[in-house]
């Protein structure tokens, strides 16, 4: 054969052509969807992750997850949270980043919400017995006691020294409404630096989804259906990049003489939330502000918790009533279908 510069271009590209379908079947083969099931936070997580470090991603995100648990959880002698409290009264506690900045983002959604949501309800959600066995309901008296001293307002938080104090040796935070929301922002950065563009975390039903699912098309997450059992859903809708997080009466409760006793305690009476709301869905871009939220909405009326939402830039909400009515707010009108006919949608 002669070689021409017409052959020589030729077996030139044919070698590119090959290295170029080498690296695509190395690349791709490198890529990897993980899906990985563990307590933590004191409920059930899953992270679903798709790209080339999924492993690495995940492997990292447990770590900071139970890294915050153990700061953050009032259940553990050790934790920060724990010696906040033991402290009460007496000195300021220096705490770290993760901490300072949840009790902070904290006390802006105690004033957002007007206290209904206060993480200094501690106390009552204690006599409660809330993520304990054996609840009971407390005696009045009881409640009416701690109750005096619900006010986040006596939480005392000094940034230049990375200190909490509380002022009275009556006093405890907790920091279960608002620590999974963190939690899952925490879990996204990670998940992002490792190059990872698609994810779901799912943070004990708090979701936060990275990206659109591997094959381009928007998540589809579920509302759950607040009458029904676990995994039925009330409407769907379909997310980008968001994060979408319910308070819910069916979470964690105890039943007594018929009625149900949940654990999202309003702040003004000392026992669980009583009022047209039984589900409260905030859809934002970062977890912390939808998990601080929706807590705090659940105590309000449906109407205040509407205009509350629509004032909010970048946030929006779908609340269920105890009347089965769905209220949506302007940013997701659009954007939703819901699925049982036990539910009417209210314009
Ligand atoms: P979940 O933890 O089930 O996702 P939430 O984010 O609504 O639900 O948080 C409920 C938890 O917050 C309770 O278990 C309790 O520890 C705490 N809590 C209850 N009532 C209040 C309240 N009014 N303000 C702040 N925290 C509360
Ligand atoms: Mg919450």
């Amino acid at each position: 054969m002669v070689i021409t510069m017409e052959n020589a271009l030729f077996v030139i590209s044919l070698l590119i052509g090959i290295v170029l379908i080498i690296i695509f079947v190395t690349e791709n083969s490198k890529q990897s969807s993980v899906v990985e099931e563990f307590y933590s936070l004191g409920t059930y997580n899953q992270l679903k992750v798709h790209g080339k470090n999924a492993n690495k991603a995940v492997e990292q995100s447990i770590k900071k997850i139970r890294e915050i648990d153990n700061k953050m959880s009032v259940f553990k002698e050790f934790s920060e949270i724990s010696k906040i409290n033991k402290n009460a009264g007496k000195d300021p506690q220096t705490v770290s980043k993760d901490t300072f900045y949840v009790i902070k983002k904290a006390i802006e959604y105690c004033s957002i919400s007007k206290g209904s949501f206060d993480i200094t309800i501690r106390p009552i959600v204690g006599l409660w017995g809330i993520g304990k066995v054996g609840q009971k309901i407390p005696g009045i008296n009881e409640i009416k006691e701690k109750l005096k001293f619900v006010n986040y307002k006596d939480i005392v938080i000094d940034k230049d020294n990375s200190s909490i104090f509380l002022k009275n040796k009556n006093q405890e935070v907790d920091v279960g409404g608002i620590a999974k929301g963190y939690a899952a922002d925490e879990v996204k950065n990670i998940i992002l630096k490792n190059g990872v563009k698609s994810a779901l975390i799912n943070l004990g039903g708090n979701i936060l989804v990275i990206g659109t699912k591997e094959d381009g098309t928007p998540w589809s997450v579920g509302i759950q259906d607040p009458i029904k059992a676990r995994g039925e859903f009330a409407l769907t809708i379909s997310v980008v990049n968001k994060s979408v997080v319910t308070s819910g009466n069916y979470e964690r409760y105890f039943e007594q003489d018929g009625k149900r006793f949940h654990h999202i305690i309003n702040p003004g009476t000392g026992y669980p939330s009583e009022g047209d709301i039984i589900s409260a869905t905030i859809i934002s871009n970062n977890s912390i502000d939808g998990d601080g939220l929706s807590t705090g909405v659940y105590i309000m009326g449906i109407h205040e918790a509407v205009k509350l939402i629509e004032e909010i830039k970048g946030v929006d909400a779908i609340f269920i009533t105890k009347s089965k009515e769905v209220y949506i707010t302007s940013g997701m009108r659009e954007n939703f279908k819901i699925t049982s006919n036990d539910f009417v949608y209210k314009k």
